[in-house]
């Protein structure tokens, strides 16, 4: 501990200096001993990682008024322990580095790049939404060429770039803000390839066609995104695969349409079972047949729900409703003995209607009184 340097003295900044002077003071440390601009200078890694430590301290108001009030013991019950790598520091300042170094993150070396995410669009049936389903996509993909174990040379071999003296950058500039550009020969390799591979023309990587498994998992719906880690473009110099993203559309079906979690059904009745009530017996997106009942008096639109019939909401155990909606049909090409039933049926009706709303309404409160009376 008694060894380390003032944290002040390290950005060089008085102790009253303001945030925006410690950032400003470590940003332009922080650009000149940057590792990236200075690959195996062990002074300059040092002094970034001091100059890290210091802004850590020095741009957190609680951590400022305890070293400001108990120098570096007042550091020690924070739990405070200094970075121990690279690593740490990008993690703790990626806004910071991102600006000036276009995408923080540190790690890997200059050149290095994440392979591109890949998009692709399946369809699929909509009772394979229902019950999930392995499929097979075809995707086109750079890989690696095999040729050439991804060196790009015929012999496997690379040379260090003389242009850019195997660093993949090319610095520019005098004073300590330098431009640093990818190096045009090699384009950030660093090496190249001297005997260029025939297959991949130099380049290392290839383009191929790939078959993948996608695991569609029950419940989907049009729309949904899976996301399948490393199955994108391979990265090159080392760096990681993009990602594979698989949007789902399903397909309509014939007899079933959906609303969330629900299955919908529209299913026609005759006119006598929405008058009568009754048993009836439906298709569900199983493939099983249930019986539902109809209440005597259903009219169109009637909705009838049966339970855990519907979708599965992915991760939560549950299940939609299978919701059948009815259509009442009106008969045709009636026989005659339907038209006189029919008949007689309108005729009663009508002498129905035709009686007072209110006798009705006094017989059954006649009713009422009866028992109120009888109790
Ligand atoms: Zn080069
Ligand atoms: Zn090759």
């Amino acid at each position: 501990m008694s060894n380390k340097r003032d944290y002040y003295d390290v950005l060089g900044v008085s102790r009253n200096a303001d945030q925006e002077a410690v950032k400003k003071s470590y940003r332009a440390l922080a650009l000149k001993y940057h590792p990236d601009r200075n690959p195996g200078d062990v002074e300059a890694e040092e002094i970034f990682k001091e100059a890290a430590e210091a802004y850590s301290v020095l741009s957190d108001p609680e951590k400022k008024r305890l070293y400001d009030q108990y120098g570096f013991q007042g550091l020690n019950h924070t739990g405070f322990q200094g970075f121990q790598g690279f690593g740490d520091i990008f993690s703790a300042f990626g806004d910071i580095f991102g600006d000036i170094f276009g995408g923080g993150g540190g790690g890997g070396r200059y050149g290095a790049k994440h392979g591109r995410d890949l998009g692709i669009e399946i369809v699929i049936d909509y009772i394979d939404a229902y019950n999930g389903c392995e499929t097979k996509v075809r995707i086109p993909k750079v890989e690696e060429c095999e040729t050439c174990a991804g060196t790009g040379s015929r012999t496997r071999t690379r040379q260090t770039c003389p242009k850019c003296q195997g660093q993949g950058q090319i610095v520019q500039g005098m004073s300590f803000i330098r431009m640093a550009t990818t190096c045009p020969q090699c384009h950030g390799t660093g090496e190249f390839a001297t005997d260029p591979c025939p297959e991949c023309r130099g380049q290392g990587r290839i383009k191929k066609q790939k078959e993948i498994s996608v695991h569609v998992p029950a419940g989907v719906n049009t729309g949904a995104r899976l996301r399948l880690r490393g199955e994108g473009e391979s990265g090159s110099m080392g760096g990681d695969p993009g990602d594979l993203y698989v949007e789902i559309s399903v397909r309509h079906h014939e007899l079933f349409s959906r609303e969330g979690k629900h299955v919908l059904l529209d299913y026609k009745i005759d006119m006598t079972l929405a008058a009568l009530g009754g048993e009836l017996e439906v298709p569900t997106v199983s493939g099983e047949k249930r019986t539902v009942y109809v209440p005597a008096g259903a009219q169109n639109g009637k909705l009838i729900r049966i339970p855990e019939m519907g979708f599965p909401v992915p991760g939560s155990g549950q299940r939609g409703e299978q919701i059948i909606s009815l259509t009442v049909t009106t008969p045709r090409d009636l026989t005659e003995r339907q038209i006189e039933l029919l008949e007689e049926f309108a005729a009663l009706e009508a002498e129905k209607k035709s009686e007072s709303p209110l006798k009705g309404f006094t017989r059954r409160l006649g009713k009422k009184i009866k028992q109120v009376i009888q109790n």
